[in-house]
């Protein structure tokens, strides 16, 4: 039995373990990761010492303190750190650039220099742990030829991508510039068929409008529950989940109505203020839907807070706490892209944004790993440490569920069962074979 170990310097040092392994040709098939201990992305208290066997890029077997080790394994030992699975960012547009303007500047790239783009802004993410994200809306289907480039042997590994292409939104509304306009009921079917034939994993609906669409109203519905029925109707023929961006509390009731799978923002705005009816808040949480709250902000970046958003905060954080203690499942999205607080790593803030909703640390956990896999429609293959799933792991310097900032002291990423070296400046990635 050959048996390499880390190498890896003082894990509690601000560098890290660096993941360095020696060489050992003849002993590729299994490897085993030891940490500290393990959040499995379900329970709500960590495994001690945890081995976390990986075969072909799978999760074989997970083994407690003194559990066995198969022969001609690869040990990685990661002492003082805690296992998590890879962190799911359930929302964000890998084509906007976490600019001031990106949308002036989406319209001023071509397809081949935005796939590169979006392709950098992906890894980024993968680099702060980021091993799938959902991209909710983008241009000329580009997300869709960016997945499966997370497949072993790639040079430059993504996360594991899932898309929806241009969003389905009125002539002119929401995000109309990514070319996913469409009307009537005849057209909506149609648009939901050419994303079908696309290969889309799910369709997204702009059913309000949203801030980033000038002449767009976020409080205003776009699509009436008609149309929106049309559009649920259709995808789930051809077995396609929906979720609706929808602000507006009218857009929000037809969505439901509708029987749409998620929501994303679920701001409830009217044009006065806030309304979220009690009975909607009970059919949001009965039904399922998988709620996709925006959250994670880089705190380096002050950006004003749009007034619209800003005269509705207390009342908007009061509804987050309403949808919680309903037990709706609250799923964490960042909306990365959008703007400067918003790069495509942001998801490692979106815990206090949780916690301010009064979700345990376990649900915060759960909210960016097993239920955002779900609401990804991959909770059969992300967001758990369990045997069977893809070896997607993250070990942090801590213990989150007592500290989450121990997210954002991030030591190693192993996505697929490979290793991808964590943003710690500019140290290059170190390849593990
Ligand atoms: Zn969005």
């Amino acid at each position: 039995m050959s048996t390499e170990l880390d190498a890896g310097r003082t894990p509690t040092g601000s560098r890290g373990a660096d993941v360095i392994t020696l060489d050992a040709p003849h002993a590729r098939r299994f490897t085993v990761l030891r940490a500290a201990a393990m959040f499995d992305g379900v329970s709500s208290a960590l495994m001690a010492r945890p081995s976390v066997v990986i075969a072909d890029g799978v999760i074989a077997a997970v083994h407690g303190p003194g559990g066995p080790l198969p022969a001609r394994a690869r040990v990685v030992d990661l002492p003082g750190l805690t296992l998590m699975p890879g962190l799911v960012d359930a929302h964000l547009h890998l084509c906007f650039d976490a600019s001031n303007d990106p949308v002036g500047h989406l319209a001023e790239t071509s397809d081949s220099l935005l796939r590169e783009q979006m392709a950098e802004a992906a890894r980024r993410a993968l680099r702060a742990g980021v091993t799938t994200v959902r991209d909710l809306g983008d241009r000329s289907y580009l997300a869709l030829d960016l997945r499966g480039s997370d497949l072993a042997g790639m040079a430059r590994p993504l996360p594991a991508i899932v898309a929806a292409g241009p969003p389905i939104t009125i002539p002119g509304g929401h995000c109309h510039f990514l070319g996913g306009a469409a009307s009537g009921q005849r057209g909506l079917r149609a648009a939901v068929r050419e994303r079908a034939e696309r290969g889309v994993d799910v369709i997204k609906v702009m059913a309000s409008g949203g801030n980033l669409t000038p002449g767009s109203l976020a409080h205003e519905p776009q699509f009436g529950a008609e149309s929106l029925r049309a559009i649920v109707d259709e995808a789930h023929r051809l077995g396609l989940p929906v979720t609706v961006h929808a602000h507006s509390a009218r857009s929000i009731a037809d969505a439901v109505a509708a029987g749409v799978d998620g929501i994303e923002h679920a701001t409830f705005m009217t044009a006065a203020g806030v309304a979220a009816p009690e009975a909607l808040i009970r059919a949001i949480a009965a039904q399922q839907i998988a709620v996709g709250w925006t959250v994670g902000r880089d705190p380096s970046q002050r950006e004003a807070v749009p007034p619209q958003i800003a005269s509705r905060m207390a009342a908007l954080g009061a509804n987050r706490r309403r949808l919680h203690e309903s037990g709706a499942m609250l799923v964490a999205g960042s909306d990365a892209g959008v703007s400067p607080a918003k790069p495509h790593d942001v998801l490692r803030y979106a815990p206090e944004d949780l916690a301010a909703a009064g979700l345990s640390p376990a649900e915060i956990l759960r909210a960016m790993t097993s239920r955002a896999a779900q609401a990804c429609g991959l909770g059969h293959r992300k967001g758990r440490i369990a045997s069977g799933l893809d070896a997607d792991l993250i070990a942090v310097d801590g213990n989150p569920l007592d500290d989450l900032a121990a997210i954002r002291r991030l030591r190693a990423v192993y996505a697929g069962g490979r290793a991808i070296h964590p943003d710690l400046g500019s140290r290059a990635r170190i390849e593990v074979p």
